[in-house]
Order: structure tokens, then C-alpha cells, then sequence
């Protein structure tokens, strides 16, 4: 069964067939039934104290505006409207924007979907301006889905940078948990790490953990995925088995501490404050949470 990880929440049918309609985004934004969502250029989403602003139509679009078509709400998603475009551009007077993560993670559904939506797709905009192939600033085409060259005719579709996470079981039914070297004094969580190119997900699971415990991994099972848009990540989970109950060895430099927890090691060293969890919404709380069987 796949694991219902926090941020893996649909709430917009992308409704991809539309994007090549070349009048789309102009008919969109011309349509009251249209909600919009605002981002600047450096990836701050707007919101207010109530949460995300969602706009109706507030005239023509600005050149050097990117928009972008989110899709259309999912029946039961709770969300107005008939569409979603996403406007990337400068800050709009008297709007707060913040950045996507903190604000994605505070925000419970549909919103919370719609943030994890529209950063996803901002930030590769963001990041991904030129032609990788000849070096070109692109042009945005397909409803704000690809960036075409305009130098040699590439296609640039939308990139995501794939990762592993893994909960490693040893034989007494306990999860390793580690603290790098770049976490908040306490915080503890699961190995993970990015795809190399030419590497399959599996082995990717068997080298991380190798490198950062010296731990060898011998079962590896998919569990699921959620995207973590901050910038660019696509989060995929898996459990992990060690045989027998091995100790962990750390490099001090990138982990600087990893053990195994039984259930009931883990809920007292959080309950005492030794130990600070993943944050809401991230795919280990989920994971760590599933294994517990029920919320920390
Ligand atoms: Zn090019």
C-alpha cells in the first residue's frame, strides 16, 4: 500500500489537453470564473492573514508576465472557481509575499495544494530562464508549461530533481534517525539524499546510507512520494532493511549523529525535548509517523 504522505493532496486536474490551446491564458484572464494566484520573482507567493490571495480578474495581463494555467478545481477539492492561472511578476503594491515553503507548510487543504502547485512550477521558471542547449533566453509557450528557444527551436520541459528517503529498519524493529550537521541543535531525521544521474532509485537507497552511516542495506521497498518544491525536489520514499542491529557510523562532518530508535525511545526523547521531529508536512514526519502508527 502506498503511504499517505502530507503533501500528496491534488486538488487542480492539470487538464493538460487545454495548455496547447495558444489563446488560453488570454481567454482565462478574461473570464470571472478564473482565480489567480501572485508570485514575485524571487519565488515569494502572496498571501494575507486569512491565507493564500486568491484574485479574480483584475485586467489585462502586463508584458513580461509569466502565467501560467494550474488547472481546473477537482470535484470535492472544496476549491471556487473554474480555473487557476499562476501570474509571476513583479510585487503588487499592498500584497504580503512569503516564501512558499513556510507558507505551503501552514496552510491546510486546498490551499495547501494550490501553494505546492504553483511553487513547483514558479521556481523551475525561475531557475531554468536559458536555453540549455545554445544559451538563449527562452520564450514561454504552452499555457506557461514549456519555455521554447527561439534561437533553435528546443523544447524545455518543466524539471524536477528526484530524491530518495528512506526509513532503515534493523532486526529489532527499530528506525535509524540522524542529525546533520546543518539541522536545528536536536533535530533528528531520515537519511535522504538526490538522485545521481545514471543511478536507480534502489542503488540510490543502498549508496546514501552506505555514505552516511556505513550501513548496508540489503531490502529496499517503495513506499511513495510527495513533490517538496523548495526549490525543485520530488521526494520518494522508501523502507529500507539492515540485517541484524548494527551500529551506525558517522562521518561527523555531514551527520553528526545517527542511532535506532524503538517506538518507545522515540516518543520519550520527544516527549522530553532530546529530540526534535521532522517538520509537519515533510515526507519523514510522514514516514516516521506511519511506523509509529499514529500521530507524535
Ligand atoms: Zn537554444
Amino acid at each position: 500500500m502506498f503511504l499517505d504522505l502530507p503533501l500528496a493532496r491534488a486538488v487542480l486536474d492539470a487538464s493538460t489537453p487545454e495548455r496547447a490551446h495558444p489563446e488560453l491564458i488570454a481567454e482565462l484572464l478574461a473570464d470571472p470564473g478564473t482565480r489567480t494566484l501572485h508570485m514575485d520573482a524571487e519565488g515569494g507567493i502572496a498571501v494575507d492573514d486569512e491565507g493564500l490571495v486568491i484574485g479574480t480578474i483584475d485586467g489585462p495581463r502586463e508584458p513580461g508576465q509569466i502565467a501560467v494555467f494550474l488547472g481546473r478545481p477537482l470535484r470535492g477539492s472544496l476549491l471556487e472557481g473554474d480555473a487557476y492561472v499562476l501570474l509571476i511578476d513583479e510585487p503588487i503594491e499592498g500584497l504580503a509575499y512569503r516564501n512558499t515553503r513556510a507558507t505551503a507548510l501552514a496552510l491546510t487543504e486546498p490551499e495547501r495544494g494550490l501553494a505546492v502547485a504553483a511553487s513547483a512550477i514558479a521556481n523551475w521558471h525561475r531557475f531554468y530562464t536559458h536555453c540549455g542547449g545554445c544559451g538563449t533566453e527562452t520564450n514561454v509557450v504552452n499555457s506557461g508549461w514549456v519555455r521554447l528557444c527561439p534561437a533553435c527551436s528546443t523544447e524545455h520541459y518543466p524539471r524536477t530533481d528526484p530524491a530518495v528517503i528512506m526509513t532503515i529498519h534493523d532486526a529489532n524493529d527499530r528506525v535509524l534517525l540522524a542529525h546533520a550537521s546543518h539541522f536545528p541543535q536536536k533535530r533528528y531525521s531520515l537519511l535522504a539524499g538526490y538522485l545521481e544521474p545514471g543511478e536507480s532509485l534502489e542503488s540510490a537507497v543502498v549508496r546514501e546510507t552506505l555514505e552516511e552511516v556505513q550501513l548496508r542495506v540489503t531490502r529496499v521497498e517503495y513506499r511513495g512520494s510527495q513533490a517538496w518544491p523548495f526549490p525543485r525536489s520530488l521526494m520518494l520514499a522508501f523502507d529500507a532493511w539492515v540485517e541484524g542491529t548494527p551500529e551506525p557510523i558517522v562521518d561527523g562532518e555531514e551527520i553528526t549523529e545517527a542511532r535506532f530508535y524503538s517506538r518507545e525511545e522515540l516518543a520519550r526523547a520527544v516527549a522530553d525535548g532530546d529530540l526534535l521531529l521532522p517538520g509537519e508536512g515533510s515526507a519523514a514526519r510522514g514516514m516516521l509517523e506511519e511506523w509509529n502508527g499514529a500521530p507524535f
